[in-house]
């Protein structure tokens, strides 16, 4: 999962796009489906990766997976209503970003599977592998029973497109 900041040529309003990756945004784009949420320009580009986390409730991201394609056990993320953004912060979020799509480069989404997976792999009855996903509470703490570690990602992700 790659989060694009784009912009778009007409207005310069920027607004971010969740793409499965860089393919897929380049596909989305050259299709046209890109539009700008503010002005509905079909003019997008990149702009400078970072993320908008100061995003206003009239900014909707440009490509958002439908909902029934989302984990159902989201974890309840603390926000706040605070307005204005201090820079270091948006900076420090995109260090985030950057640091979590590294960490998932090279590992397999395995939606709600995770603890079953990394018990698989754990007692040597699958391939050793790096894999993320979502679990419970007790899935957790019974895998840290089991010497099992899973490490909470700092950011929610999204599965990749469902391969049905
Ligand atoms: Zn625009």
């Amino acid at each position: 999962m790659i989060i694009f900041d784009l912009i778009c040529a007409d207005g310069e309003h920027r607004f971010e796009g969740w793409f499965g990756s860089s393919k897929d945004y380049a596909e989305q784009q050259a299709r046209g489906l890109l539009d700008c949420p503010v002005c509905g320009s079909k003019n997008i580009a990149k702009a400078v990766m970072a993320p908008n986390v100061g995003r206003k409730g009239n900014q909707q991201p440009a490509a958002v997976r439908p909902a029934d394609d989302q984990p159902e056990s989201r974890t309840a993320l603390p926000v706040s209503s605070k307005v204005a953004v201090p820079v270091e912060y948006q900076e420090m979020i995109g260090k985030l970003v950057k640091v979590q799509e590294t960490m998932l480069a090279n590992s397999e989404w395995v939606g709600d599977e995770f603890a079953d997976r990394a018990r698989d792999i754990h007692y040597g009855d699958a391939e050793e592998k790096s894999i993320h996903g979502t679990a419970s509470q007790e899935e957790v703490a019974d895998l840290a029973e089991e010497g099992i570690a899973a490490l909470p990602l700092p950011l929610p992700v999204l599965p990749p497109k469902s391969k049905n």
